[in-house]
């Protein structure tokens, strides 16, 4: 059936998107509470284990639950989907996490966003290459753990929210670190592993949404994580910091928001720009819709971004209300979420459905 072979003509046929749809975890809240706000109507994917959490929102109208995300894979799921809802997906850290870019690149529902540059976040070398031809500073890569030399970073592939990442300073502490990583069957080999110079500073999450229908950046919020146990190590006396040999994890439990001072803003829009520009010469169509360049800024208020992210990330969650960002730009409380569906909204309007999704 044409529909599935050809998302083009799909798109076309079916320029009437009434339902925003995304998997029920990470962001998807405040998408669809977004999405409700600007007049759509909400589908979530939901595992088992979740169904209690997500049937208290009533902004949810349709619930599909499944055992695993892993199931939207399945064509005639997806076939059923298209049929019955005709929706337009909404991708988060989630999906990401739960498949593989493979899997989300041949996805036949249509994606806000550019779904190729997700090849580009999980994989280590590309994001590298996006952030090097964005021209924004970022920390040295060692390519090899002979070269470590001074405090580094080791980080796993994919967006696993800083799960798995360590300290070294040395060859002798990364082969230690990694094999613990080989026996607990988190990854195969040390190649697995990528190391990053450590960049000591204090941590910024800068929320950007670009719209190609308007050509416009908008910086919609910032905000920085909550990361057990690094952010716990305060609590502990230096003296017992080192005498219970303290290594330092990065899982993500929350967000904390910030405001920059002002003076700060106009390179942080530069920034955003320039990786709007990289994206659109290295992965066509760019970055339509929201990302996130994360970074730190060190003691002389310089930027050194160690991440990206191509599409929502959970730190927006702080601003279903709108931020001091958005409050500047919109006057109706506009959260990440609301501002993909007012996108998509647009879009509609003006029949340029193929500039937002993939
Ligand atoms: P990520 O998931 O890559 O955004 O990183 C998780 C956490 O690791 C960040 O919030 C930072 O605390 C830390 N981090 C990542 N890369 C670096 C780096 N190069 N220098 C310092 N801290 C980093």
């Amino acid at each position: 059936m044409t529909l599935y072979n050809d998302s083009e003509t799909h798109r076309q046929k079916h320029a009437d998107h009434k339902y925003i749809m995304t998997l029920g975890s990470h962001c998807s809240l405040q998408v669809l509470k977004g999405a409700k706000d600007e007049g759509f109507q909400t589908l979530l994917i939901c595992e088992e284990k979740r169904v209690s959490l997500y049937k208290r929102f009533k902004f949810i109208d349709k619930l599909i639950v499944i055992n695993n995300f892993k199931e939207i894979l399945n064509h005639d799921f997806q076939k059923n989907l298209i049929d019955l809802y005709n929706p337009v997906m909404i991708p988060h850290g989630t999906l990401i996490s739960s498949l593989s870019v493979d899997d989300i690149e041949k996805i036949k529902i249509p994606i806000f966003g550019n779904k190729w540059i997700l090849r580009w976040e999980s994989d280590r070398v590309l994001k590298q290459r996006l952030m090097i031809e964005s021209s924004i500073g970022t920390p040295k890569q060692i390519s090899s753990k002979n070269d470590i030399d001074g405090l580094c970073i080791v980080k796993l592939n994919g967006a696993a929210g800083g799960k798995g990442y360590f300290l070294v300073s040395d060859k002798k502490g990364f082969e230690a670190q990694s094999q613990k990583l080989i026996e607990s069957n988190v990854i195969v080999s040390e190649d697995q592993l990528f190391i990053q110079k450590y960049a000591n500073g204090v941590p910024v999450y800068l929320q950007f949404f670009y719209s190609p229908i308007e050509n416009e950046l908008e910086l919609l919020g910032i905000d920085r994580r909550y990361e057990t146990d690094i952010d716990a190590l305060g609590r502990i006396p230096a003296g017992f910091q080192i005498s219970s040999n303290f290594e330092p994890s990065y899982t993500v439990v929350g967000n904390i928001p910030i405001v920059l001072r002002e003076s700060l803003l106009p390179e942080v829009y530069s920034m955003g720009e320039k990786f709007v520009d990289a994206a659109g010469r290295l992965v066509p169509p760019g970055m339509p819709g929201p990302f996130c360049i994360e970074g730190v800024y060190d003691n002389s208020a310089n930027f050194i971004a160690f991440e990206f992210s191509a599409r929502i990330v959970a730190g927006t969650n702080l601003y279903v209300s709108g931020s001091p960002y958005s409050d500047l730009i919109y006057d109706v409380p506009m959260s990440m979420g609301r501002r993909i569906a007012l996108e998509i909204k647009k879009a509609i309007n003006l029949s340029k459905l193929g500039l937002v999704l993939t």
